[in-house]
């Protein structure tokens, strides 16, 4: 009997098919401007497609993208053309119709901030919609059909006499339909005085989309855009593809930096600080650009709330990723790969939560800043421990390609569901190394990893200090904000050295956030002229930090050999 209904499933699935692949069902999204007194007050999504073939057709709304949540907030006013609308709940809508009666779907999608998001908020990737354009991802914006994953999709950028200049990687489906799915991964970013520049990358044009003024000009960003794209499909072995980066300013208080990024394909979407030069950007977007392929096309996460479990992998053996090709493709110094190493050795070393084990983070990923950069820190520092543990059977490279074929080959349940659960299977079937037991270990239990002191080979020396813990001994994150010294605990260090809330911020002179064995040393102004208050910010216990040293003076021939060692 089981194998007869069986049988017969599967005599359907295979009539199905061919019909189905004839005319799989184009849905259209088509998006314009809202114009409300010269200003962009909103953006209207209109969705045409056929109802599915029971006359029930269900749209999900965004939920939860990008630290963003409840994103279904912000979609408004929604109509229906050819059929009744209802909720089911707030993020689902159920159209009735005429079975594959065509239907037309509008709404419009409002901004989730006043003007640019806050340059501390995690929650970024909401849309950014006015008063002078607009900067939206399109999973935080549009409405899908739910079971419906093989239907293609068209985009429309409408723009009417609004004037806007528009960028975004749908572009390509005003030609040609895409998957479904293309809709959700993209980036849309528009205003009157948007720049696009465009660079040849192995045959295929990689653009820029940039908003506001930088310290750098747009040509500069671009071509080490390109530099970027290059050293990472060389070191997958891809040829080129169309990508598009789109760059847009937010504003934050002096002595803030802060930039954000958001890897969608075939393109990748940054708001950063006002950067008065270059150095801020290479190792972060060799980054993103890794995140084209790591994890998507390495094993993937899971879904839902289990997502974060999977970041020590998409997150942390990117951030390796990023430096090391970033240093073996000469965007950075070696100077600058240890600058960037030592800070997050020393955040990890600081870091209240270094022992929290995996399933902390999953719980506290979003909620908490210190949390959320526990995975890229802790991961990256487990992809070193691994590259020395497989040095002799040719270290990690080899791996992460073989990963990618294994992703592509294996049914997605038998490899665990992520790039995680996937990693130590072909570790083991490449090299025959198990590794099962330093994951349990480092990732899963959370124990601090210590790194040997040739972990990084070469000419680098990696050291470990045990020093006093950090007490500024007032709120520096909230002073920072308002400019307004804040917190000042009365016992504590910052007190006895005359630092008394209510003063007026003026930055910092000496010292290190995190370092309890440096002086720290803050300008402030009360009624007199401004002063500079110092004192030994130390707390009561002490924190085992490690940091890469390299010797001064190395000849070019030495530093040549050395950067071949460390990058590969
Ligand atoms: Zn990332």
């Amino acid at each position: 009997m089981i194998v007869k209904t069986l049988l017969a499933a599967g005599l359907a699935a295979v009539l199905a098919a061919p019909a189905l692949a004839a005319t799989p069902p184009v849905d259209v999204y088509r998006v314009a401007p809202v114009i409300e007194n010269g200003k962009v007050a909103a953006l209207a999504v209109t969705i045409t497609l056929p109802a599915d073939a029971d006359g029930e057709t269900r749209l999900s709304l965004p939920d939860a993208w990008g630290g963003g949540e409840k994103l279904w907030r912000f979609i408004k006013d929604p109509k229906v053309g050819g059929g009744t609308l209802s909720t089911l709940d707030e993020k689902t809508w159920v159209i009735k119709s005429k079975p594959r009666a065509p239907l037309t779907v509008s709404y419009r999608v409002v901004g989730a901030y006043d003007g640019t998001p806050p340059f501390d908020s995690v929650t970024y990737a909401q849309p950014i919609v006015g008063p002078d354009g607009f900067y939206v991802v399109g999973h935080t914006i549009f409405a899908r059909p739910e079971r419906r994953d093989g239907d293609s999709a068209r985009f429309v950028w409408a723009p009417g006499g609004s004037g806007l200049n528009f960028a975004s990687d749908l572009e390509r489906l005003e030609k040609t339909p895409g998957k479904l799915n293309d809709i959700g991964r993209s980036v849309m970013i528009a205003s009157k005085d948007l720049r696009v520049l465009t660079r040849d990358v192995a045959g295929a044009p990689v653009r820029l989309a940039v908003r506001d003024a930088f310290g750098f000009s747009d040509d500069a960003f671009v071509d080490m855009t390109a530099s970027v794209i290059r050293a990472v499909r060389g070191f997958w072995g891809d040829g080129g593809e169309p990508f598009l980066i789109t760059l847009m300013a937010y504003d934050a208080p002096k002595g803030w930096r802060s930039r954000r990024g958001s890897g969608l394909g075939d393109a990748f979407a940054v708001i950063s600080t006002r950067e008065p030069t270059l150095d801020y950007y290479p190792v972060f977007l060799t980054h993103e650009f890794f995140h084209t392929w790591n994890p998507d096309q390495t094993g993937g996460l899971l879904d839902g709330p289990q997502e974060p479990l999977g970041y020590w992998f998409s997150e942390g053996f990117t951030d390796y990723y990023a430096r090391r090709l970033a240093l073996r493709s000469g965007l950075i110094s070696l100077e600058a790969f240890v600058a960037d190493w030592n800070q997050a050795l020393d955040a990890y070393g600081v870091s209240p939560v270094r022992s929290a084990p995996n399933a902390e983070i999953a719980k506290r990923f979003w909620a908490d800043k210190i949390v959320h950069m526990l995975p890229y820190q802790r991961g990256a520092q487990f992809a070193v421990l691994m590259e020395a543990r497989l040095k002799g059977q040719g270290g990690l490279d080899p791996v992460m390609l073989a990963m990618r074929a294994a992703a592509k080959t294996q049914d997605p349940a038998r490899r665990g569901g992520s790039a995680a659960a996937l990693f130590p299977s072909v570790v083991q079937a490449r090299t025959g190394v198990d590794v099962t037991p330093q994951i349990q270990r480092y990732i899963t239990d959370g124990e601090p990893v210590l790194l040997p002191a040739d972990a990084f080979g070469g000419c680098l020396t990696v050291e470990t200090r045990t020093r006093p813990s950090f007490n500024a001994g007032f709120d520096l994150d909230q002073t920072r904000k308002t400019r307004i010294v804040s917190g000042v605990v009365p016992d504590g260090p910052a007190y006895a050295a005359g630092l008394r809330d209510g003063m007026k911020y003026l930055g910092r002179e000496h010292g290190a956030d995190g370092d309890g064995s440096v002086e720290a040393a803050y300008a402030v102004q009360d009624d007199g002229p401004s002063r500079v208050i110092r004192y030994m910010p130390a707390g009561k216990g002490t924190v085992t930090v490690q940091r890469i040293v390299m010797p001064k003076d190395l000849t070019p021939e030495a530093r040549a050999a050395c950067v071949k060692a460390v990058a590969g």
